[in-house]
């Protein structure tokens, strides 16, 4: 087959699943009004797919910050954080992340999805091993390829299985990336931050955890796992994204090791990209200044969280495990899926559809993102329209 033929084969599938009429993937979005609220099409829809988890993409103090970094440094780096692209807020907003969370170092890269390519692969390589969660994200994966170490999965959430993996290794377990989420990004549940740590330390392995969706969402002061489970002493590697709780767009790894700091030498995804742009970390620091004082935020989202995934459990879909701003319906086929998502936009709902190989276990995902600026006005309507639907997707 040709590379060619592989796309037309790409596109045959998509044909065969999709409807013509909307684009499903990558749906083009016309007009931004709010947190909340956007056009597609000629239709005003309600944003409930987006990791918008404390709302603050439209937060004055961050505007504010975003356009004076525009007006005195201008749109771009144009450059590496290795050559001329670390301006002074860079290694402010390090020095910040890493006082949030009495960390010793913190490095900053342009996505979140760098963060995990360049930690992963800047700790591992070739000879070690990686042991990961079979519900990982792509940029875990994607990290561990680009390591070069010996990949394992365990199963998911499963202490059983990560003790029987640690014990195979024997000796190798002290060169071993453990890799785990504060909150994982398909079906919302938390890892066994406790269970995982006790084994890390039997096995004298080293503990990566990727809070992306739990940062500014768990904890008294919106750290995430580690704060939540008061185990930030225990975790080596923390990773984040600046494209959820702190709506904006970056990623960062912050350590009790000093030994981090050396990362920027070795990791490929650290060196040969430009860095975040001065908006970018401007918004970025007035964000995380918010995530910090922001208790109330917090409280909000989740009581939202609490009024959504009880409606839809009452209503009897299958949801994941347990209450999140995650929360994703588990339909039994692509087509139920679709038909789902389909009728929640044209209900003027804006929700994302997962389907296999992206989502564990082979299922198809509804997935919605609660934000803590969803009014409880909002989340009712969303109700009645997943309750109208309930019986079109079961047939
Ligand atoms: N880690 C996890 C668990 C994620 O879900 C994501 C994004 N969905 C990333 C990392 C990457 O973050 P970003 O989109 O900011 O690159």
């Amino acid at each position: 087959m040709s590379l060619l033929d592989k796309l037309d084969a790409v596109a045959a599938t998509r044909k065969a699943l999709l409807p013509e009429d909307v684009e499903v993937f990558g749906t083009p979005v016309d007009a931004v009004y709010s947190s909340t609220e956007a056009k597609i099409g000629d239709r005003r829809i309600l944003f409930l797919g987006t990791n918008n988890y404390l709302g603050l993409t439209f937060a004055p103090e961050c505007l504010q910050a975003a356009h004076a970094a525009i007006d005195s440094e201008g749109t771009g780096t144009t450059g590496s954080r290795m050559a001329n692209g670390s301006y002074s807020g860079h290694r402010a907003l390090e020095r910040e992340l890493a006082d949030f969370y009495r960390c010793h170092s913190c490095i900053v890269f342009t996505t979140g999805y760098q963060a995990n390519l360049a930690t992963i692969s800047g700790l591992a390589g070739a000879g070690d091993v990686v042991l990961i969660d079979g519900d990982s994200h792509a940029s875990i994966y994607d990290g561990c390829r680009l390591s070069g170490a010996e990949i394992i999965r365990f199963r998911h959430n499963d202490m059983v299985d990560l003790e029987k993996r640690l014990r195979r290794l024997g000796e190798r377990s002290s060169s071993t990336l453990i890799i785990v989420e504060g909150i994982y990004s398909m079906l919302g549940d938390r890892a066994p931050l406790a269970d995982v740590v006790k084994l890390k330390n039997a096995y004298n392995s080293t503990l990566l955890l990727d809070e992306a969706h739990s940062l500014g969402v768990l904890g008294t002061t919106g750290q995430g796992l580690v704060e939540e489970t008061g185990l930030i002493e225990e975790v080596d590697f923390i990773t984040g994204t600046f494209s959820k709780s702190l709506g904006g767009i970056g990623g960062y790894c912050v350590s009790k090791h000093p030994q981090l700091d050396q990362l920027r030498y070795v990791s490929r995804p650290y060196i040969f990209t430009a860095s975040p742009t001065p908006a970018t970390i401007a918004s970025t620091r007035a964000a995380l200044k918010l995530l910090r004082e922001g208790s109330e935020l917090r409280r909000q989202l989740w009581r939202n969280v609490h009024q959504l995934y009880s409606r839809l459990d009452e209503l009897g879909y299958d949801l994941g495990p347990e209450p999140s701003p995650v929360i994703a319906a588990i339909l039994k086929t692509p087509q139920q899926a679709l038909a789902l998502w389909k009728g929640l936009l044209d209900h003027g709902i804006y929700v994302n559809l997962v389907l296999p190989p992206a989502t564990p276990e082979g299922n198809s995902l509804v997935r919605c993102s609660v934000s803590a600026v969803h009014s409880s006005e909002q989340l009712d309507y969303v109700g009645k329209a997943f309750a109208e639907l309930r019986e079109a997707i079961s047939q």
